[in-house]
């Protein structure tokens, strides 16, 4: 099970679970996680120089430009210096074409979820700022907006309210999924149904790495 050297992309709307997915991929494989949106957010809370400007495409769900997107990512893959599995990358054509010219990649892996799903998920994602619990869908607050095991009010992601959600699913409709056939097309796309239980889910990805 162990390779060092897999470099493989998960993608997938919204909400279709590919940070947990890359979670568990990267301790299997003993892979770099990279997520861009993770690598954004930890600029903005350690505010960093380019955190202030990331804040602002985050905040209102816009896709950060391509060319910063490619630095900080370039950057966090030579930090990291082995294989990875990216989280969030690419999400367009042009960095979909720089991917393949810089890196060989093995497999994209594409998470299906229909979209009524997707935002279901994203609307019921919150997390507990004082332990770290996460809740959702499957693992609801006995008592709404409130940590079943501390009592403090949850927190959403500042990009989880409707008008973001609308925003960033329809780019990812409009910019991201077309990209399914130029990967089809390159012979490296395998499509997981992300309708499943995360262990499932995973069951499959292990099938096709
Ligand atoms: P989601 O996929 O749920 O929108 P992420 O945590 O993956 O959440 O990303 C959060 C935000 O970070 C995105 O809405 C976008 O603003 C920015 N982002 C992440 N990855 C990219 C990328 N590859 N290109 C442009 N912007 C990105
Ligand atoms: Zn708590």
């Amino acid at each position: 099970m162990y390779n060092n050297k897999l470099a493989v992309c998960i993608m997938g709307i919204q909400g279709c679970g590919k940070g947990t997915q890359s979670k568990k991929i990267k301790e299997a494989y003993d892979l770099a996680h990279i997520s861009t949106g993770d690598l954004f957010r930890m600029h903005i809370t350690e505010q960093t120089p380019i955190g202030k400007e990331l804040k602002g495409y985050l905040d209102e769900g816009d896709l950060v430009p391509d060319e910063l997107v490619i630095r900080l990512l370039k950057q966090e893959i030579d930090r990291q210096g082995k294989g990875f599995i990216l989280d969030g990358f690419p999400r367009n054509t042009t960095q979909a074409e720089f991917l393949l010219q810089e890196f060989e990649i093995d497999k994209v892996i594409y998470l299906e979820l229909p979209e009524d799903l997707a935002i279901a998920r994203m609307s019921a994602r919150q997390n507990c700022p004082s332990c770290g619990i996460d809740y959702n869908l499957i693992h609801k607050p006995k008592v709404a907006d409130t940590c079943d095991k501390c009592g403090k009010e949850l927190h959403r992601r500042a990009d989880d309210n409707p008008k973001a959600i609308a925003k960033r699913v329809a780019t990812f409709k409009k910019q991201t999924e077309p990209l399914l056939d130029f990967f089809v097309a390159k012979n490296i796309l395998v499509k997981v149904d992300a309708d499943q239980a995360p262990e499932l889910v995973f069951g499959q990805i292990k099938e096709t790495l």
